[in-house]
């Protein structure tokens, strides 16, 4: 079986208006750790007190993190025993940080596709909403991302994506419904438009829904 490796071109997913679509992909540390010491000041606390001398760098860290999507190869194979039923990843975990607030959400991805003339490193899915994940995001926008790119890189015949996340905005202030799941999908080609799979992807991704 060849191995065909084809990396992930960060200058065509710019160009489809994904990862640092949201904060122009540069991150200026000692702005950050500026506007840090700046929040803390203006919130009140002591920032040229000793506890909070090494805060505002850390904080600049931490985005700095968060924001970051790590490259990687995504390794397909020839689907050389022509397998034609889907193949379906669950409760692949993952974080990310809305762009409303600031604040983490995170929860599980789901994701299915079936077969055509390629298949996937099933970890590799798990990369993928990483990818995308560490962004300014909002959760309906990631879970379009992930479809599209596995759309476009592999050329399945369907593709769906289920995520479930808590959004810290949600749960720790606002309407503070800890442990709320919002849902979002997005389903493509045979996992849309033909009912028998559609429904067997949905029945998988309930069934993980009604487990956790
Ligand atoms: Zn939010």
């Amino acid at each position: 079986m060849t191995v065909n490796d084809h990396r992930l071109d960060e200058l065509a997913l710019a160009a489809n208006g994904r990862v640092n679509g949201n904060h122009q992909g540069r991150i200026d540390r000692r702005a950050v750790e500026r506007a840090a010491a700046n929040l803390l000041r203006a919130l009140g606390a002591d920032v040229d007190g000793a506890s909070l001398a090494e805060t505002p760098r850390r904080v600049a860290d931490a985005y700095a993190e968060l924001l970051t999507p790590q490259p990687f190869r995504a390794t397909t194979f020839p689907n050389d025993d022509g397998y034609d039923e889907l193949i379906v990843a669950r409760a692949i975990p993952f974080h990310s940080l809305c762009m409303h607030h600031l604040l983490p959400f995170h929860g599980v991805a789901h994701i299915g596709y079936l077969p055509g003339e390629r298949i996937i490193g099933l970890s590799k899915l798990g990369r993928v909403v990483e990818y995308f994940s560490r962004d300014l995001q909002i959760q309906e926008r990631l879970t379009t991302q992930v479809a599209s790119w596995l759309q476009r890189e592999l050329e399945p015949k369907g593709v769906g994506v289920v995520l479930e996340a808590e959004h810290l905005c949600m749960s720790l202030r606002g309407v503070q419904k800890l442990g709320a799941k919002t849902v979002t999908s997005a389903l493509r080609g045979a996992v849309r438009d033909d009912a028998r799979t559609r429904q067997e992807f949905l029945a998988l991704t309930t069934r993980t829904t009604h487990d956790q």
